[in-house]
């Protein structure tokens, strides 16, 4: 693996504990030798992990539509920066430059990205690893939800396991290195 793929809000929550996760995500992502790839703003979760790595020495790639470009203040200090047209592009490319998915806490668009990630995975469209940090415990109830789901018979259990939780980055991000031999052992 050579670069994860963050998904996380373009707020910063209302308890200091997920901006605290960022920091802690980005400092394992930097003490693996891993580059982060993200949304490229510099509001919110997302400038707090960007800005992490980046003090880390690590290598920072944004890629943010045009239209979205000034609304979420993009980064001016990233190691790289790709200005796209669509959202599309921006999470086909986000995709193709990342070994792997994890979703910080966020809203809307998070849940949208990370579960993009994760129904392409369920397809085999790819075979890379994706996971939920659960901060605080900001994930339990989606978690709770999917095992609904399955018990209702509209998730299998082997997609259901793809979507790997910890509360610890560094155990996160150690489950993803064994992926996929051990995707379906451990759940949320
Ligand atoms: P949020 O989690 O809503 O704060 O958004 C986090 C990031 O997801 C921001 O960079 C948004 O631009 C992006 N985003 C919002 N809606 C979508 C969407 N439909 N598809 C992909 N990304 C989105």
């Amino acid at each position: 693996m050579k670069r994860i793929c963050v998904y996380c809000g373009s707020s910063p929550g209302s308890h200091p504990a997920y901006l605290k996760g960022a920091r802690d995500l980005g400092n394992a992502l930097v003490n693996r030798g891993l580059g982060l790839v993200y949304g490229g703003a510099r509001i919110g979760i997302m400038g707090c992990i960007a800005d992490t790595v980046l003090a880390g020495g690590g290598e920072v790639i944004g890629v943010i539509p045009k239209a979205l470009a000034d609304r979420e203040i993009f980064h001016t200090g990233l190691s790289r920066l790709e200005i796209v047209t669509t959202m599309h592009q921006r999470k086909t490319l986000m995709a193709d430059r990342s070994d792997g998915f994890i979703a910080l806490p966020g809203g809307l668009g998070t849940l949208e990205e990370i579960f993009e990630a994760l129904t392409w995975a369920q397809l085999g469209f790819h075979n890379k690893p994706c996971g939920l940090l659960n901060i605080q415990g900001y994930y339990d109830h989606l978690a709770a939800f999917l095992d609904h789901a399955m018990d209702q018979g509209f998730v299998t259990d082997d997609s259901r396991n793809m979507l790997m939780a910890q509360t610890d980055p560094g155990q996160l991000l150690d489950r993803f290195a064994g992926y996929p031999a051990s995707k379906a052992k451990q759940t949320a």
